[in-house]
Protein backbone atom coordinates (compact mmCIF):
# COMPACT_ATOMS: atom_id res chain seq x y z
CA UNK A 1 0.00 0.00 0.00
CA UNK A 2 0.97 3.20 -0.86
CA UNK A 3 1.86 5.78 2.13
CA UNK A 4 -1.44 7.00 2.49
CA UNK A 5 -0.35 10.13 4.95
CA UNK A 6 2.17 11.96 2.56
CA UNK A 7 -0.65 10.99 -0.55
CA UNK A 8 -3.62 12.13 0.90
CA UNK A 9 -2.01 15.54 2.03
CA UNK A 10 -0.98 15.49 -2.11
CA UNK A 11 -4.34 14.88 -3.10
CA UNK A 12 -5.71 17.88 -0.59
CA UNK A 13 -2.99 20.27 -2.12
CA UNK A 14 -3.90 20.30 -5.55
CA UNK A 15 -7.09 22.57 -5.69
CA UNK A 16 -9.19 20.96 -8.51
CA UNK A 17 -10.91 23.13 -11.00
CA UNK A 18 -14.29 25.19 -9.70
CA UNK A 19 -16.62 23.04 -12.25
CA UNK A 20 -16.37 20.21 -10.08
CA UNK A 21 -17.05 21.92 -6.61
CA UNK A 22 -20.50 23.38 -8.43
CA UNK A 23 -21.52 20.20 -9.49
CA UNK A 24 -21.23 18.87 -6.54
CA UNK A 25 -23.11 21.69 -4.78
CA UNK A 26 -25.88 21.70 -7.42
CA UNK A 27 -25.84 17.36 -6.87
CA UNK A 28 -26.28 17.99 -2.89
CA UNK A 29 -28.87 20.62 -3.12
CA UNK A 30 -31.06 18.02 -5.55
CA UNK A 31 -30.05 15.40 -3.08
CA UNK A 32 -32.06 17.96 -0.57
CA UNK A 33 -35.09 18.54 -2.85
CA UNK A 34 -35.81 14.87 -3.34
CA UNK A 35 -35.78 14.17 0.29
CA UNK A 36 -38.77 16.20 0.77
CA UNK A 37 -40.38 13.44 -1.82
CA UNK A 38 -41.67 11.23 1.20
CA UNK A 39 -44.90 9.15 1.91
CA UNK A 40 -44.36 10.85 5.37
CA UNK A 41 -43.92 14.29 6.60
CA UNK A 42 -41.47 13.81 9.95
CA UNK A 43 -39.08 11.30 8.19
CA UNK A 44 -37.72 10.36 4.76
CA UNK A 45 -39.33 7.08 3.49
CA UNK A 46 -39.76 6.66 -0.38
CA UNK A 47 -41.00 3.04 -1.45
CA UNK A 48 -41.62 1.33 -4.64
CA UNK A 49 -44.45 2.51 -6.84
CA UNK A 50 -45.60 5.12 -3.97
CA UNK A 51 -47.11 9.07 -4.58
CA UNK A 52 -43.59 9.58 -3.47
CA UNK A 53 -41.61 8.02 -5.61
CA UNK A 54 -44.05 10.09 -8.50
CA UNK A 55 -42.50 13.26 -6.82
CA UNK A 56 -39.46 12.23 -7.08
CA UNK A 57 -39.56 11.33 -10.84
CA UNK A 58 -41.50 14.99 -11.76
CA UNK A 59 -38.23 16.35 -10.21
CA UNK A 60 -35.40 14.09 -12.08
CA UNK A 61 -37.62 14.42 -15.31
CA UNK A 62 -37.07 18.31 -15.46
CA UNK A 63 -33.53 18.14 -14.65
CA UNK A 64 -32.84 15.06 -16.85
CA UNK A 65 -34.72 16.94 -19.33
CA UNK A 66 -32.77 20.07 -19.65
CA UNK A 67 -29.58 18.24 -19.73
CA UNK A 68 -31.03 16.90 -23.35
CA UNK A 69 -32.10 12.69 -22.15
CA UNK A 70 -35.03 11.64 -23.31
CA UNK A 71 -37.27 10.33 -20.29
CA UNK A 72 -39.92 7.60 -19.49
CA UNK A 73 -40.59 5.77 -16.49
CA UNK A 74 -41.44 2.05 -16.73
CA UNK A 75 -43.89 0.15 -14.98
CA UNK A 76 -41.95 -1.03 -12.49
CA UNK A 77 -41.21 2.45 -11.82
CA UNK A 78 -37.50 2.63 -12.78
CA UNK A 79 -36.69 5.98 -14.45
CA UNK A 80 -34.87 5.62 -17.59
CA UNK A 81 -33.53 8.36 -19.55
CA UNK A 82 -31.70 8.34 -22.63
CA UNK A 83 -28.64 9.95 -24.02
CA UNK A 84 -27.80 8.85 -27.68
CA UNK A 85 -24.36 8.53 -28.92
CA UNK A 86 -23.08 7.48 -32.08
CA UNK A 87 -24.16 3.74 -31.47
CA UNK A 88 -27.28 2.39 -30.06
CA UNK A 89 -24.52 0.38 -27.27
CA UNK A 90 -25.21 1.61 -24.18
CA UNK A 91 -23.45 2.58 -21.01
CA UNK A 92 -26.07 2.13 -17.80
CA UNK A 93 -25.28 4.78 -14.99
CA UNK A 94 -27.69 4.83 -11.92
CA UNK A 95 -28.55 4.05 -8.76
CA UNK A 96 -32.01 3.24 -6.84
CA UNK A 97 -34.25 6.02 -5.44
CA UNK A 98 -36.06 4.07 -3.08
CA UNK A 99 -35.04 4.04 1.20
CA UNK A 100 -35.56 2.86 4.22
CA UNK A 101 -38.15 3.67 6.53
CA UNK A 102 -36.19 7.42 8.59
CA UNK A 103 -33.91 7.12 5.65
CA UNK A 104 -30.97 9.72 5.06
CA UNK A 105 -30.89 11.97 1.68
CA UNK A 106 -27.79 10.09 0.14
CA UNK A 107 -28.09 6.24 0.40
CA UNK A 108 -29.25 5.54 -3.86
CA UNK A 109 -29.91 8.73 -4.55
CA UNK A 110 -26.37 10.30 -4.73
CA UNK A 111 -25.56 7.74 -7.12
CA UNK A 112 -28.66 8.65 -9.41
CA UNK A 113 -28.04 12.20 -8.80
CA UNK A 114 -24.28 11.95 -9.73
CA UNK A 115 -25.23 9.90 -12.80
CA UNK A 116 -27.46 13.07 -13.98
CA UNK A 117 -24.20 15.59 -13.23
CA UNK A 118 -21.77 13.05 -15.12
CA UNK A 119 -24.10 13.89 -18.45
CA UNK A 120 -24.06 17.63 -17.96
CA UNK A 121 -20.76 17.72 -17.43
CA UNK A 122 -19.98 15.86 -21.00
CA UNK A 123 -22.93 18.15 -22.27
CA UNK A 124 -20.61 21.21 -21.18
CA UNK A 125 -18.34 19.82 -23.14
CA UNK A 126 -20.22 18.93 -26.58
CA UNK A 127 -18.71 15.79 -26.15
CA UNK A 128 -20.63 13.37 -28.48
CA UNK A 129 -20.19 9.72 -26.84
CA UNK A 130 -19.40 6.87 -29.06
CA UNK A 131 -21.96 4.95 -27.33
CA UNK A 132 -25.22 6.16 -25.88
CA UNK A 133 -25.86 6.89 -21.93
CA UNK A 134 -28.96 5.29 -20.25
CA UNK A 135 -29.51 6.75 -16.75
CA UNK A 136 -31.45 4.62 -14.40
CA UNK A 137 -33.21 5.51 -11.02
CA UNK A 138 -33.98 1.73 -9.78
CA UNK A 139 -37.59 2.21 -7.84
CA UNK A 140 -36.69 -1.15 -5.54
CA UNK A 141 -33.67 -1.74 -4.22
CA UNK A 142 -34.08 -1.64 -0.76
CA UNK A 143 -37.01 -4.14 -0.53
CA UNK A 144 -38.84 -2.22 1.88
CA UNK A 145 -42.39 -2.45 0.45
CA UNK A 146 -42.59 -6.56 -0.67
CA UNK A 147 -39.88 -8.15 1.30
CA UNK A 148 -37.80 -8.40 -1.54
CA UNK A 149 -35.02 -6.56 -2.98
CA UNK A 150 -34.04 -5.23 -6.17
CA UNK A 151 -36.94 -5.65 -7.75
CA UNK A 152 -36.49 -2.60 -10.14
CA UNK A 153 -33.05 -4.27 -11.40
CA UNK A 154 -34.23 -7.57 -11.29
CA UNK A 155 -37.67 -6.30 -14.32
CA UNK A 156 -34.40 -4.79 -16.30
CA UNK A 157 -32.85 -8.64 -16.12
CA UNK A 158 -36.33 -10.07 -17.18
CA UNK A 159 -35.99 -11.97 -13.79
CA UNK A 160 -39.16 -11.30 -12.12
CA UNK A 161 -42.00 -14.37 -11.85
CA UNK A 162 -45.39 -14.76 -11.14
CA UNK A 163 -44.61 -15.68 -7.36
CA UNK A 164 -42.79 -11.27 -7.12
CA UNK A 165 -46.29 -10.03 -8.53
CA UNK A 166 -48.04 -12.03 -5.99
CA UNK A 167 -46.14 -10.53 -2.90
CA UNK A 168 -48.09 -8.05 -1.39
CA UNK A 169 -47.01 -5.19 1.06
CA UNK A 170 -48.33 -4.53 4.43
CA UNK A 171 -51.93 -2.86 3.65
CA UNK A 172 -52.16 -6.08 1.69
CA UNK A 173 -51.69 -4.36 -1.71
CA UNK A 174 -50.03 -7.04 -4.47
CA UNK A 175 -46.79 -6.11 -6.44
CA UNK A 176 -49.01 -6.61 -9.84
CA UNK A 177 -51.80 -3.98 -8.34
CA UNK A 178 -49.22 -2.13 -7.32
CA UNK A 179 -47.83 -1.50 -11.01
CA UNK A 180 -51.49 -0.92 -12.76
CA UNK A 181 -51.95 1.78 -9.75
CA UNK A 182 -48.49 3.22 -10.67
CA UNK A 183 -48.51 3.06 -13.93
CA UNK A 184 -52.36 3.14 -14.75
CA UNK A 185 -52.66 0.26 -16.72
CA UNK A 186 -55.00 -2.87 -16.37
CA UNK A 187 -53.86 -5.41 -14.12
CA UNK A 188 -54.51 -7.87 -16.64
CA UNK A 189 -52.01 -5.99 -18.77
CA UNK A 190 -48.84 -6.33 -15.68
CA UNK A 191 -47.06 -9.16 -16.78
CA UNK A 192 -46.48 -7.79 -20.45
CA UNK A 193 -45.74 -4.40 -19.05
CA UNK A 194 -43.08 -5.65 -16.67
CA UNK A 195 -41.51 -7.75 -19.63
CA UNK A 196 -41.16 -4.68 -21.64
CA UNK A 197 -38.66 -3.42 -18.79
CA UNK A 198 -36.02 -5.73 -20.11
CA UNK A 199 -33.07 -4.22 -21.57
CA UNK A 200 -33.13 -3.82 -24.98
CA UNK A 201 -32.86 -6.51 -26.72
CA UNK A 202 -34.19 -10.09 -27.44
CA UNK A 203 -33.56 -12.02 -24.52
CA UNK A 204 -30.62 -13.88 -25.80
CA UNK A 205 -28.57 -10.98 -26.55
CA UNK A 206 -29.49 -8.21 -24.13
CA UNK A 207 -25.63 -7.94 -23.71
CA UNK A 208 -24.88 -7.04 -27.11
CA UNK A 209 -26.42 -3.77 -26.59
CA UNK A 210 -24.81 -2.76 -23.04
CA UNK A 211 -21.51 -2.27 -22.69
CA UNK A 212 -20.91 -1.89 -18.76
CA UNK A 213 -22.98 -0.55 -15.79
CA UNK A 214 -21.60 2.06 -13.26
CA UNK A 215 -22.63 3.19 -9.93
CA UNK A 216 -21.50 5.83 -7.83
CA UNK A 217 -22.33 5.03 -4.02
CA UNK A 218 -21.84 5.93 -0.41
CA UNK A 219 -19.51 3.16 1.01
CA UNK A 220 -22.03 2.64 3.93
CA UNK A 221 -19.10 1.60 6.23
CA UNK A 222 -16.28 3.17 8.03
CA UNK A 223 -13.58 1.83 6.27
CA UNK A 224 -12.67 5.66 3.92
CA UNK A 225 -13.09 7.26 6.36
CA UNK A 226 -10.48 5.18 8.79
CA UNK A 227 -8.26 5.48 5.78
CA UNK A 228 -8.68 9.37 5.51
CA UNK A 229 -9.28 8.65 2.05
CA UNK A 230 -12.82 9.95 -0.10
CA UNK A 231 -13.27 7.57 -2.93
CA UNK A 232 -12.75 4.07 -3.30
CA UNK A 233 -13.12 1.08 -5.87
CA UNK A 234 -15.37 -1.51 -5.35
CA UNK A 235 -13.76 -4.96 -5.90
CA UNK A 236 -16.99 -6.54 -5.83
CA UNK A 237 -20.54 -7.30 -4.14
CA UNK A 238 -20.85 -9.87 -1.64
CA UNK A 239 -21.91 -13.48 -1.33
CA UNK A 240 -24.38 -13.58 1.28
CA UNK A 241 -25.76 -16.08 3.52
CA UNK A 242 -28.26 -16.33 6.11
CA UNK A 243 -29.11 -19.30 7.97
CA UNK A 244 -30.71 -19.92 11.59
CA UNK A 245 -29.20 -22.20 13.35
CA UNK A 246 -30.73 -23.87 16.12
CA UNK A 247 -29.52 -26.20 19.36
CA UNK A 248 -31.86 -28.70 20.97
CA UNK A 249 -30.62 -29.99 24.44
CA UNK A 250 -33.05 -30.43 27.66
CA UNK A 251 -34.56 -28.24 29.74
CA UNK A 252 -34.22 -28.17 33.87
CA UNK A 253 -33.98 -26.51 37.27
CA UNK A 254 -31.04 -24.27 37.56
CA UNK A 255 -31.08 -25.30 40.81
CA UNK A 256 -30.78 -28.72 41.21
CA UNK A 257 -29.60 -29.79 37.57
CA UNK A 258 -25.76 -30.58 38.45
CA UNK A 259 -23.16 -29.02 35.63
CA UNK A 260 -22.49 -32.54 34.65
CA UNK A 261 -25.81 -33.42 33.67
CA UNK A 262 -27.18 -30.41 31.63
CA UNK A 263 -27.63 -30.30 28.09
CA UNK A 264 -27.88 -26.39 27.67
CA UNK A 265 -29.01 -24.98 24.12
CA UNK A 266 -28.19 -21.76 25.37
CA UNK A 267 -24.34 -21.86 26.16
CA UNK A 268 -23.89 -24.14 22.53
CA UNK A 269 -25.20 -21.04 20.98
CA UNK A 270 -22.96 -18.83 22.75
CA UNK A 271 -20.17 -21.13 22.21
CA UNK A 272 -21.25 -20.78 18.38
CA UNK A 273 -21.35 -17.28 18.46
CA UNK A 274 -17.61 -16.98 19.77
CA UNK A 275 -16.38 -19.34 17.47
CA UNK A 276 -18.00 -17.18 14.42
CA UNK A 277 -16.30 -14.53 15.34
CA UNK A 278 -12.74 -16.29 15.51
CA UNK A 279 -13.46 -17.87 12.02
CA UNK A 280 -13.94 -14.53 10.69
CA UNK A 281 -11.20 -13.17 12.66
CA UNK A 282 -8.66 -15.58 11.30
CA UNK A 283 -10.01 -15.78 7.45
CA UNK A 284 -8.96 -12.68 5.56
CA UNK A 285 -11.98 -11.25 3.09
CA UNK A 286 -14.73 -12.52 5.74
CA UNK A 287 -17.48 -11.30 8.00
CA UNK A 288 -19.52 -13.47 9.76
CA UNK A 289 -22.19 -12.18 12.52
CA UNK A 290 -24.16 -13.40 14.69
CA UNK A 291 -26.92 -10.72 15.32
CA UNK A 292 -29.48 -12.29 17.56
CA UNK A 293 -29.78 -15.65 19.94
CA UNK A 294 -33.12 -16.68 21.33
CA UNK A 295 -33.49 -19.08 24.34
CA UNK A 296 -36.54 -21.00 24.90
CA UNK A 297 -38.15 -21.25 27.78
CA UNK A 298 -36.25 -18.14 28.56
CA UNK A 299 -36.20 -17.93 32.18
CA UNK A 300 -33.60 -17.06 34.57
CA UNK A 301 -34.18 -20.36 36.65
CA UNK A 302 -34.36 -22.57 33.52
CA UNK A 303 -31.85 -23.99 31.50
CA UNK A 304 -32.14 -23.30 27.57
CA UNK A 305 -33.83 -26.61 26.52
CA UNK A 306 -33.53 -24.91 22.69
CA UNK A 307 -31.42 -21.89 21.04
CA UNK A 308 -32.19 -20.74 18.06
CA UNK A 309 -29.36 -18.00 16.68
CA UNK A 310 -29.38 -16.16 13.24
CA UNK A 311 -25.99 -15.87 11.17
CA UNK A 312 -24.74 -14.00 8.72
CA UNK A 313 -21.72 -14.81 6.45
CA UNK A 314 -20.48 -12.30 3.57
CA UNK A 315 -17.29 -12.38 1.51
CA UNK A 316 -16.76 -10.92 -1.98
CA UNK A 317 -14.52 -14.18 -2.74
CA UNK A 318 -17.12 -17.26 -3.35
CA UNK A 319 -14.60 -19.90 -1.92
CA UNK A 320 -13.51 -17.63 1.15
CA UNK A 321 -17.34 -18.03 1.75
CA UNK A 322 -17.74 -21.40 1.19
CA UNK A 323 -14.87 -22.57 3.43
CA UNK A 324 -16.04 -20.07 6.21
CA UNK A 325 -19.61 -21.89 5.83
CA UNK A 326 -18.25 -25.24 6.16
CA UNK A 327 -15.95 -24.08 9.29
CA UNK A 328 -18.92 -22.99 10.66
CA UNK A 329 -20.93 -25.99 10.27
CA UNK A 330 -17.86 -28.07 11.62
CA UNK A 331 -18.01 -26.02 14.66
CA UNK A 332 -21.88 -26.33 14.98
CA UNK A 333 -21.20 -29.99 14.79
CA UNK A 334 -18.14 -30.48 17.36
CA UNK A 335 -19.79 -28.36 19.79
CA UNK A 336 -23.23 -29.76 19.62
CA UNK A 337 -21.71 -33.26 19.91
CA UNK A 338 -19.45 -32.61 23.08
CA UNK A 339 -23.12 -30.90 24.75
CA UNK A 340 -25.21 -33.92 23.59
CA UNK A 341 -27.39 -31.51 21.59
CA UNK A 342 -29.54 -32.20 18.78
CA UNK A 343 -29.04 -29.10 15.88
CA UNK A 344 -30.62 -28.25 12.64
CA UNK A 345 -30.16 -24.83 10.17
CA UNK A 346 -32.05 -23.61 7.68
CA UNK A 347 -31.26 -21.41 5.02
CA UNK A 348 -32.98 -18.08 4.85
CA UNK A 349 -31.01 -16.19 2.03
CA UNK A 350 -28.23 -16.72 -0.31
CA UNK A 351 -27.01 -14.62 -2.97
CA UNK A 352 -23.93 -15.02 -4.55
CA UNK A 353 -20.87 -12.47 -5.07
CA UNK A 354 -20.28 -10.47 -7.95
CA UNK A 355 -16.86 -9.22 -9.11
CA UNK A 356 -16.03 -5.88 -10.73
CA UNK A 357 -14.84 -6.70 -13.66
CA UNK A 358 -11.31 -5.52 -13.48
CA UNK A 359 -10.44 -4.03 -16.53
CA UNK A 360 -12.95 -1.75 -15.68
CA UNK A 361 -11.50 -1.27 -12.16
CA UNK A 362 -8.46 -0.57 -13.42
CA UNK A 363 -10.03 2.41 -15.73
CA UNK A 364 -12.02 3.53 -12.62
CA UNK A 365 -8.51 3.42 -10.56
CA UNK A 366 -6.80 5.32 -13.13
CA UNK A 367 -9.16 7.55 -13.06
CA UNK A 368 -8.64 8.51 -9.16
CA UNK A 369 -5.06 8.79 -9.70
CA UNK A 370 -5.04 11.59 -12.87
CA UNK A 371 -7.16 13.61 -9.80
CA UNK A 372 -4.47 13.30 -7.43
CA UNK A 373 -6.27 10.72 -5.10
CA UNK A 374 -4.57 7.26 -3.75
CA UNK A 375 -6.50 4.09 -5.03
CA UNK A 376 -7.79 1.76 -2.80
CA UNK A 377 -9.77 -0.98 -3.02
CA UNK A 378 -12.82 -2.60 -1.02
CA UNK A 379 -15.22 -5.05 -1.26
CA UNK A 380 -19.13 -4.02 -0.74
CA UNK A 381 -20.55 -5.35 2.12
CA UNK A 382 -23.64 -4.58 1.25
CA UNK A 383 -26.13 -5.50 -1.78
CA UNK A 384 -26.50 -2.88 -4.66
CA UNK A 385 -28.53 -3.09 -7.73
CA UNK A 386 -25.24 -3.77 -9.36
CA UNK A 387 -25.53 -7.32 -8.07
CA UNK A 388 -28.41 -8.10 -10.70
CA UNK A 389 -27.70 -5.82 -13.89
CA UNK A 390 -24.12 -8.29 -13.41
CA UNK A 391 -26.19 -10.67 -15.30
CA UNK A 392 -26.82 -8.61 -18.07
CA UNK A 393 -23.11 -6.53 -18.14
CA UNK A 394 -19.72 -6.10 -16.63
CA UNK A 395 -20.12 -3.80 -13.64
CA UNK A 396 -18.19 -1.23 -12.18
CA UNK A 397 -18.59 0.75 -8.75
CA UNK A 398 -17.22 3.85 -6.87
CA UNK A 399 -17.49 4.33 -3.34
CA UNK A 400 -17.64 7.74 -1.34
CA UNK A 401 -16.73 8.05 2.20
CA UNK A 402 -19.22 7.62 4.61
CA UNK A 403 -18.47 10.44 7.35
CA UNK A 404 -19.13 8.22 10.70
CA UNK A 405 -19.80 4.88 8.50
CA UNK A 406 -23.36 6.20 8.78
CA UNK A 407 -26.05 4.79 6.30
CA UNK A 408 -30.00 3.92 6.50
CA UNK A 409 -29.77 6.86 9.56
CA UNK A 410 -31.40 10.03 9.18
CA UNK A 411 -27.71 11.56 10.08
CA UNK A 412 -26.14 9.91 6.91
CA UNK A 413 -23.78 12.48 5.66
CA UNK A 414 -21.41 12.75 2.77
CA UNK A 415 -18.45 15.86 2.13
CA UNK A 416 -19.26 18.50 -0.43
CA UNK A 417 -15.70 17.67 -1.28
CA UNK A 418 -15.68 14.44 -1.82
CA UNK A 419 -18.58 14.55 -4.35
CA UNK A 420 -17.15 17.02 -6.43
CA UNK A 421 -14.06 14.57 -6.70
CA UNK A 422 -16.28 11.68 -7.45
CA UNK A 423 -17.93 13.58 -10.45
CA UNK A 424 -14.75 14.47 -12.10
CA UNK A 425 -13.39 10.68 -11.35
CA UNK A 426 -16.49 9.97 -13.06
CA UNK A 427 -15.86 12.34 -15.94
CA UNK A 428 -12.44 11.12 -16.26
CA UNK A 429 -13.78 7.11 -16.27
CA UNK A 430 -16.08 7.92 -18.63
CA UNK A 431 -13.20 9.91 -21.20
CA UNK A 432 -11.58 6.65 -20.64
CA UNK A 433 -13.67 4.27 -21.63
CA UNK A 434 -14.85 6.24 -24.38
CA UNK A 435 -11.18 5.99 -25.65
CA UNK A 436 -10.83 2.21 -24.66
CA UNK A 437 -14.01 0.55 -25.87
CA UNK A 438 -14.47 3.61 -28.99
CA UNK A 439 -13.06 1.01 -31.52
CA UNK A 440 -15.25 -1.73 -30.11
CA UNK A 441 -18.39 0.20 -30.73
CA UNK A 442 -17.80 0.71 -34.15
CA UNK A 443 -16.56 -3.15 -34.80
ZN1 LIG B 1 -28.15 1.86 -1.59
Amino acid sequence: MTTLATTALHAADSPRPPRWAEAAERALARCERLARCSERADVLVRRALTPALAEAHALLREWLEAAGLEVRVDALGNLRARLEGASPQTLLIGSHLDTVPDAGKYDGTLGVVLALSLVEAMASEGARLPFSIEVVAFSDEEGVRFGRPFLGARALARGLGPDDLALVDADGVSLAQAIAAFSGIDEADVPAAVAACALRGPASDERADLLAYLELHIEQGPVLESLDLPLGVVTGIAGHVWQSVRFEGRAGHAGTTPMSLRRDALTAAAELALAVEEEALRSPGLVATVGRIVAAPGAHNVIAGAASLELDVRSVDAAVLERGLVAIEAHAESIARRRQLGWRRQLRFEAPSVRCEPGLRALLADAIRAVGVPVHELPSGAGHDGRVIAALAPIVMLFLRSPGGLSHHPDERVHAGDVALAVEVAAEFLRRFAARFAPEVHR
